[in-house]
């Protein structure tokens, strides 16, 4: 039987506990998921591209079902080029509608095939994002309930020189 694959793309600066819901819940639907850390220089984030990726692999890591990966370029491209034709998005509150409708529009004018699949937020996390992650954690507050134990060190670690004293 052909295998189900899905692609999740996305930038995970860091992975919090809102990416995890849709890499659980994907896992319910898809036999296999390539959570692909997108690679592209212009969005510069607080973690490297390694750093990113060893995280996701500290969470999820052991689980045969997924392959965590980084891509350059185009999506669409790098999703046929593995050989999937459904990306899974996450979405949260209505904000998030008109930036992903154009994303999966564009998407799909250049690869008709490839199909974007949207699961909607669990209720805890809607308003949870890497950027108020990143936020909180830069300003010395509590990010316990928002990332698991190793993207918490992480921050700490990150944020411990920049902290006021
Ligand atoms: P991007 O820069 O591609 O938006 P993100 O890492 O911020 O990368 O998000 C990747 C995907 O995960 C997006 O589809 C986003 O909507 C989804 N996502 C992020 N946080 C949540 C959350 N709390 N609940 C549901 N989906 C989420």
């Amino acid at each position: 039987m052909k295998k189900r694959l899905a692609v999740y793309p996305g930038s995970f600066d860091p992975t919090t506990y809102g990416h995890l819901d849709i890499i659980r819940r994907s896992l319910e639907v898809f036999d296999h998921l390539i959570i692909a850390v997108a690679g592209n220089a212009e969005k510069s984030g607080l973690f490297t591209f390694e750093e990113r990726i060893d995280l996701i692999k500290a969470l999820v890591g052991d689980d045969p079902r997924v392959t965590i990966e980084t891509f350059k370029g185009l999506l669409v491209d790098y999703v046929v080029s593995r050989g999937a034709r459904v990306i899974i998005r996450g979405l949260r509150a209505v904000s998030d509608f008109e930036y992903e409708f154009q994303l999966a529009q564009t998407n799909r004018a250049i690869h008709p095939e490839v199909e974007t699949v949207f699961m909607m937020t669990s209720v805890p996390y809607v308003y949870l994002s890497s950027s108020v992650v990143k936020t909180v954690a830069g300003l010395g507050g509590p990010v316990d309930s928002f990332v698991p134990p190793p993207v918490q060190a992480a921050l700490e670690k990150k944020f411990a020189d920049r902290l006021p004293r």
